[in-house]
């Protein structure tokens, strides 16, 4: 297959979507409730809804959503801290957009700006040091979010920067780990999941190996999983075809993007810039030990958090945001009691309705939710 219109052939689909059912419902039987799958990536959740993949696939196979949006799981209080570096008269701030909308507890980066911050929005890291060159009286920081997809591309850009000298640019480092995340998922008492969906892009770069305890330790199948329709159909077709013959395995759908061992050029670049931290906070899940990166003392004058500071607080998200609870797959994003009242893409009160990838943001726009008119409650902080 070459091109996009190929990965969408409706009649593969139909076909797929039968051998589906028909798995699912067996599967199902013998277990006596549907069977739980997570796609663990934001991605997949985005084609799941865009695609109607959901209202074609039974009733007896349901999704968990996962956390691999880097927007949905970043703490309120990271986002205070971008918002505590952008109001310092001497930073040009550099973000991704859809992280400028991100509620923190004293608003997003959209709002700072509005009210005068030097904020600006950036299509990749080395954006942020083309301003770095052609602005040498300001510091330039980028935002460095994403998970081990995006890691490689600003470790190069910091690697990049120390080869020209340029000392104005530096990292608000807040990349995140994939594995430890999945390990706490399966560690959680509140979930009972069949099998994973991994994620495609972030295996392009780590591989497959890493996914190894999951099948192993924890004996759930995981397939990782391409992006477009017929490769989430034919990723679930062999998770299910996992499960009926009995295996735990790590198979790869994904193989015209995803190596075997990964790219070592990549993970090497990743390794002489950051190292990891004892342990990150993530939206609604928590502190995780080892899920989240930080500079190495190599590279400190690069480093925003240790060239400026800042306030690192830990912040608690508003009473009524739910978004934990989906995160964890607790509820459906529907199920929370602000979802499309006092929570929607245009106004979000949480994290997961700001990103395209956001499973609220997916179910608001695709997910044909019947949505109640405006509550009159006022949402407590
Ligand atoms: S509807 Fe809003 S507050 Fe509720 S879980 Fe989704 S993003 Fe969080």
């Amino acid at each position: 297959m070459q091109y996009a219109d190929e990965f969408r052939d409706p009649a593969k689909a139909r076909t797929l979507v039968e051998e589906i059912s028909k798995l699912a419902a067996l599967l199902a039987k013998a277990r006596g409730r549907p069977l739980q799958v997570m796609e663990v990536c934001g991605g997949h959740t985005h084609t799941i809804f865009r695609y109607g993949l959901k209202a074609m696939l039974p009733e007896a196979l349901e999704f968990v959503h996962g956390p691999g949006c880097p927007v949905c799981v970043l703490p309120m209080g990271r986002v205070d801290d971008c918002v505590a570096l952008a109001c310092n008269p001497k930073i040009i701030f550099t973000t991704f957009g859809d992280a400028m909308r991100v509620p923190g507890s004293k608003g997003s980066l959209l709002q700072a700006k509005a009210e005068g911050a030097d904020v600006r929005m950036v299509y990749s890291p080395l954006d942020a040091l083309k301003l770095a060159r052609e602005n040498p009286t300001r510091e330039v920081v980028f935002f460095a979010l994403g998970f081990e997809t995006t890691m490689p591309s600003t470790a190069l850009t910091v690697l990049q920067a120390r080869r020209e000298g340029i000392r104005n640019f530096s990292l608000f480092c807040n990349h995140i780990t994939i594995i430890p995340t999945i390990k706490a998922i399966l560690d959680s008492p509140e979930l009972t999941l069949d099998g994973f969906l991994g994620p495609g892009h972030v295996s392009m770069v780590i591989g497959n190996r890493p996914y190894d305890f999951i099948a192993e330790r924890y004996h759930r199948p995981i397939v990782v999983a391409g992006f477009e329709p017929l490769d989430i159909l034919q990723s679930l077709w062999m998770l299910l075809k996992q499960m009926k013959e009995g295996r735990c395995e790590v198979e790869n759908q994904y193989k015209r993007i995803v190596p075997e061992a990964g790219n070592a050029q990549a993970l090497a670049a990743v390794a002489e810039v950051f190292e990891l931290r004892e342990f990150f906070e993530w939206r609604g899940l928590g502190s995780i030990d080892h899920s989240g990166v930080r500079m190495r003392a190599a590279f400190a004058d690069y480093d925003a958090e240790r060239k400026f500071g800042v306030p690192g607080l830990s912040i608690a998200d508003p009473k009524s945001c739910q978004c934990g609870e989906v995160l964890k797959g607790v509820i459906k994003p529907h199920q929370c009691k602000v979802f499309g009242t006092s929570c929607t893409p245009e106004r979000p009160l949480g994290a997961l309705m700001v990103s395209s990838e956001g499973a609220c943001a997916a179910y608001y726009r695709f997910g044909r939710i019947a949505i109640k008119p405006v509550e009159t409650e006022t949402v407590a902080s």
